[in-house]
């Protein structure tokens, strides 16, 4: 058994599937050759989605949003899995094309897109989830310029907002979406212009860990997308409901009771099937798919005492892995699961605090975590890295090289 396998056991969150490719940790660090990296596995990922097909009404659509990791060999991975992306920058989109994924499968959200990528989404052909009645405008002059016409979605910003939810994006002043009591009137305007109208999007948040939030939610974005679509220039042919499912990253959280959201899904369907029947229904999830298959994985540098506190200082820390270190717009700083993953056997442990070489106290791995007793050279291994670590992490701070990435 590798020496990762027997670290998976110690965290009832992680999945024993996260192998690593089979080889040990010591032997992965020396393919990739240098500290710090990010390990993404294959075989997590893919195990992932078959759960979701398994479960999850056969006739929807699950997407991937990229930015939870744009990492171009997975997200090429992910375009022969998932049935569609959704991106949210012109480098998003470019990621999702050359990883393969037809124009007609990807959408385009955010709250500001400049006018050149609204011209190469439009020129692309892919779906722009319109955000006000500005960009609406702006969207249209550009398919005007280019003779095309194009494919839109209205994000409506609903009034009610996701419960339980790690971060808020719905209910209340928000920049993203439309008020839902301002759509109608947008959708009269976008009747009288050059758009091909295709439905809507609705995301209330992200991180959630309650299936029951999560099932009432979805329901009421479809009841609300259905009473909007009453006042459409043509027929909800596409709704994207968002996702919002959470993965476990702290002591004391569950897992996703998946088979609950599932049937849930199962219901709403039937709804959509009998009140809307051209409409597709879109799910979209990113941490989700890939949070639970990576690891971060540095290396220590010293051991040392302060006070009485032992300090392990190591190679990796904020500026590739911002959310470890609880930065990353956490209210209260908790620990990620961290083990040395070079001595998982039964040894000597202590309580230390995992450091990295930055010259702020923010840069902190793990607070005053029960650790194996570590030595120079060993490895520090952070579970639960697969979404929102190296490109939501702020490399250039300190000029320290950027870490490097496998899939494996
Ligand atoms: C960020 C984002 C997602 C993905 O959120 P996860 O928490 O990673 O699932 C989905 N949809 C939209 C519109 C987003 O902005």
């Amino acid at each position: 058994m590798s020496a990762l396998h027997a670290a998976l056991r110690q965290f009832p969150v992680l999945d024993d599937c996260l192998h690593l490719g089979g080889i040990t940790l010591t032997r992965l660090a020396e393919r990739v050759g240098r500290t710090p990296f990010y390990a993404y596995e294959r075989c997590h990922i893919q195990s992932r989605v078959a759960l979701l097909r398994d479960l999850l009404p056969p006739s929807l659509q699950v997407h991937y949003a990229v930015k939870a990791n744009p990492m171009p060999a997975l997200v090429q991975m992910l375009a022969q899995l998932v049935d569609g992306f959704d991106v949210a920058s012109g480098g998003e989109l470019k990621t999702a094309l050359d990883a393969g994924m037809a124009p007609a499968r990807i959408s385009f959200a955010g709250p500001g897109k400049s006018n050149a990528e609204l011209r190469s989404a439009v020129a692309a052909g892919v779906l722009l989830h319109l955000e006000s009645e500005g960009e609406m405008l702006r969207v249209a002059r550009v398919g005007e310029s280019l003779g095309i016409t194009p494919r839109v979605a209205v994000r409506v910003n609903p009034e009610f907002e996701l419960k339980y939810a790690g971060m808020k994006m719905a209910g209340g002043a928000r920049q993203f979406g439309v008020d839902a009591e301002r759509v109608p009137a947008m959708l009269r305007k976008l009747g009288g212009l050059a758009l091909d109208f295709q439905g809507f999007h609705l995301f209330c948040g992200a991180q959630n860990l309650s299936a029951s939030a999560i099932c009432e939610a979805q329901r009421l974005c479809v009841d609300l997308a259905l009473q909007l679509a009453e006042a459409a220039p043509a027929p909800m042919r596409l709704l994207n409901i968002g996702g919002g499912f959470g993965v476990p990253y702290f002591p004391g959280e569950k897992a996703l009771e998946l088979p609950a959201v599932a049937e849930g899904l199962h219901g709403l369907m039937r709804t959509l099937a009998s009140a809307s029947p051209q409409t597709q229904l879109v799910l979209e999830l990113g941490r989700y798919l890939v949070a639970e298959g990576g690891v971060y994985v540095c290396r220590v540098l010293e051991r040392k005492l302060s006070h009485g506190q032992v300090f392990v200082i190591t190679d990796g820390g904020l500026h590739h892995h911002l959310a470890a270190s609880g930065n990353f717009g956490q209210v209260i700083r908790k620990n990620y699961p961290v083990a040395v993953g070079n001595r998982m056997a039964a040894g000597p442990r202590e309580v230390a605090t995992v450091v990295g070489p930055l010259c702020t106290p923010l840069d902190m791995l793990a607070d005053s975590m029960e650790l194996a007793r570590v030595e120079p050279g060993d490895y520090v291994v952070v579970f639960q890295s697969g979404a929102y670590g190296l490109t939501a992490s702020p490399t250039a701070f300190l000029s320290h090289p950027p870490p490097l990435e496998v899939l494996v």
